[in-house]
């Protein structure tokens, strides 16, 4: 993920976005207007079935994962332990329901120009449901620590405990929990590639971000005529950090604002602190291409992360209890009843 800089709005987003924004802002027109129709007494009974039931999510065998994918070692993509990762995630995906599909990519490195073999893993349960959601993480590494402070530093291996595994650990998770959920949703948990092959820090930085999730967005948008629909995509970046504090991010305020709300009214009733009702900092993420190819989306990001892109992001950083209050938050959501609208 990468930080906007004042004079860098999303350059993607804006033309296909403001259509789906205009048509969102008339959409939620049209659900107010509809919900004020409603008698009350039918409300009060949306109201008591609404309360969230969070699947029983382990924090300790969450921080188990993330301590394994750190184990393979550095994962960036096109890597040997990218691949190994990915195998990894793809039978524990079977093991537990789901059905799973590769998306291959050609890719580019940046620096040394060599072709890139990149690969979305796509895990989906209940396949025959149209209407679906998504929760999206990136599994690649960064290559090098390149924000540490200690220049020496720069060049070491990046473990990525946090940004990377954190996210791969909570859905791998939430993967025990899906085959016997009541959640009305077909769900895809996806892991896209190449979210940022990108080298050197600051000012400084040479290559793309987001390949993975824009392959992904791009897919999605050329197979139109497939059934399959998203209603809704969660990207959880970072949220493993052991000081978790998850603020609303402001382009997903801006992109999908239904969706902030729902996920933060779950929160609230769960009582849930670390999602603080507060706008935090605008950050680009995976998120960022999904809205762009018609598909809401937020972004799940605890920022305030002292050891981003340095040498330190390492499973001591996290914590499984974290791991789980996101878990509790995300399932809870994903249980919700669909007349709850979303
Ligand atoms: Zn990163």
């Amino acid at each position: 993920m990468s930080i906007p800089t004042p004079t860098d709005r999303p350059s993607r987003p804006p033309r296909r976005l403001l259509g789906g924004f205009a048509l969102l802002v008339a959409l939620v027109g049209l659900g107010l207007a509809a919900s004020a129709l409603i008698p009350a007494s039918r409300m009060t009974m949306a109201d008591s079935r609404s309360a969230p039931v969070p699947a029983p999510v382990d924090g300790d065998r969450a921080y188990g994962y993330l301590k394994a994918l750190c184990a393979i070692g550095p994962r960036p993509a096109g890597s040997a332990a990218n691949a190994r990762q990915r195998a990894m995630v793809a039978d524990h995906f079977r093991k537990h329901g789901g059905a799973v599909r590769e998306q291959p990519f050609p890719a580019t490195d940046p620096v040394s120009n060599a072709p890139v073999a990149m690969v979305n893993l796509i895990g989906s349960w209940f396949p025959d449901r149209a209407e679906r959601v998504l929760l999206g993480v990136h599994y690649d590494t960064r290559p090098f620590p390149d924000e540490d402070p200690i220049p020496a530093n720069r060049k070491k291996p990046f473990l990525g405990a946090n940004d990377g595994a954190s996210g791969v650990a909570l859905l791998m998770e939430i993967a025990h929990h899906l085959a016997d959920s009541p959640t009305p949703w077909g769900v895809d948990l996806v892991l896209f590639d190449g979210e940022e092959l990108v080298y050197g820090g600051g000012n400084d930085q040479v290559g793309d971000y987001f390949l993975g999730s824009k392959a992904f967005a791009r897919a999605y948008a050329e197979g139109k005529k497939d059934k399959a629909r998203y209603a809704a995509a969660l990207v959880l970046d970072m949220v493993g950090d052991r000081d978790l504090a998850i603020d609303r991010e402001p382009y997903s305020v801006e992109f999908a604002p239904g969706l902030v709300r729902d996920v933060w009214a779950v929160a609230k009733a769960l009582k849930v602190p670390q999602f603080r009702d507060k706008l935090g900092r605008a950050v680009y993420d995976d998120h960022l291409p999904l809205n762009n190819g018609g598909i809401p989306a937020i972004d799940i990001i605890d920022f305030d992360y002292r050891h981003w892109h340095t040498a330190k992001d390492l499973p001591e950083q996290c914590s499984g209890a974290s791991l789980a209050q996101v878990g509790k938050v995300v399932t809870a959501w994903l249980n919700k009843p669909k007349a709850q609208g979303r």
